[in-house]
């Protein structure tokens, strides 16, 4: 089975493009030219990912974002969004609202597929059945992919899934805000430091009581610890 990736873009070039190489790199892709046809869609289909543009002519692309995030169906499903330069303040808007990652207009499409094949791969459940327990609250399950707080589950975006696989891969390790970049671009840099606080803050506002278990070491990074 192909994976869907749906892409709301009303850039009629853009779409083409992306969808050109994403339909040769092995995905179906359903895309969109409006925010309300991809809503209509989605409320009967869930992509395996979603590449979103910001500036769409009908709705918002960050209210897209939260309406994604909102809904428990959707709620994990990574998101890409696709910001102009002039935008740059926006991007952090959007990973605030819950995007995984971002791009800048013009981008490369090479880069695009690697970042959507490297969300999905983060996305999909892990063979092993490791379960990593944090003091006697918090339960991260990389086999199904779960985290749990006091025995109930908390939905992560995969980004705060991977933060927090990361810091409780070392329990009490200082992760500095770059080594968490890499981990989650790899050797992309284009990211800022401030990203990785505002998914820290969103991750803590989830697992709520267990949010005192990630600490954050000033000038140096963050740490797990129970
Ligand atoms: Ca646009």
């Amino acid at each position: 089975m192909k994976k869907t990736i749906a892409l709301i873009e009303d850039e009629p070039d853009i779409v083409e493009l992306i969808s050109l190489h994403l339909t040769k790199a092995g995905y179906a892709v359903k895309a969109f030219l409006s925010g309300a046809d991809f809503l209509a869609f989605l409320d009967k289909r869930t992509p395996e990912l979603i590449i979103l543009d910001l500036m769409l002519p009908d709705i918002d692309g960050l209210e897209i974002c939260k309406l994604i995030r909102k809904r428990d169906v959707t709620a994990g499903i990574p998101i890409i969004m696709l910001t102009a330069k002039s935008e740059e303040m926006d991007k952090v808007l959007g990973l605030e609202i819950g995007a995984d990652d971002y791009m800048t207009k013009p981008f490369s499409t090479k880069e695009l597929i690697a970042r959507v094949k490297a969300l999905l791969r983060r996305h999909e459940p892990q063979r092993s059945l490791k379960k990593i327990e944090i003091g006697d609250m918090l339960t991260i399950d990389l086999g199904k992919y779960e985290v749990l707080v006091g025995g109930k589950r908390v939905e992560l975006t995969p980004t705060e899934f991977k933060i927090l696989e990361l810091l409780s891969s070392k329990k009490g390790w200082v992760f500095s805000r770059e080594q968490i970049l890499d981990h989650l671009w790899g050797t992309e840099k284009a990211v800022i430091d401030r990203t990785v606080d505002v998914h820290i803050r969103h991750l803590r506002e989830k697992i709520g009581e267990a949010a005192h278990l990630i600490k954050n070491i000033r000038g140096v990074g963050y740490k797990i610890e129970g």
